[in-house]
């Protein structure tokens, strides 16, 4: 269940994921990790990268969830809700710290 977030069902099918963050590309620049929008599908980078290109995103358009785009990685971000899901035997759950 998931009870306080009203962001997760985008209703939007994301392609998969591009393997580069193409801002940073169009920058020069590098990137650490990679995340994609859920509600556009732009791949972006991450936090831990100088640029922080998906946060940026998520401030300039308000697109609430992200996932990461790492291979083998399959987890979900909230940005409004600050709420961290991962896969669970009934689909996704949320982590609490
Ligand atoms: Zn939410
Ligand atoms: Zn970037
Ligand atoms: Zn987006």
């Amino acid at each position: 269940m998931l009870p306080r977030c009203e962001h997760f069902e985008t209703g939007f099918e994301a392609p998969a994921p591009l393997g580069v963050c193409p801002t940073c590309v169009e920058m020069g620049s590098r990137w650490h990790h990679l995340r994609q929008c859920l509600n556009c599908g732009l791949t972006q980078c991450c936090d831990d990268s100088p640029n922080r290109h998906m946060s940026a995103h998520n401030r300039a358009t308000g697109h609430p969830m992200m996932r990461s785009a790492q291979p083998g990685e399959d987890w979900r971000w909230c940005f409004p809700d600050e709420l961290f899901f991962v896969p669970g035997p009934d689909g996704y759950e949320v982590i609490e710290d």
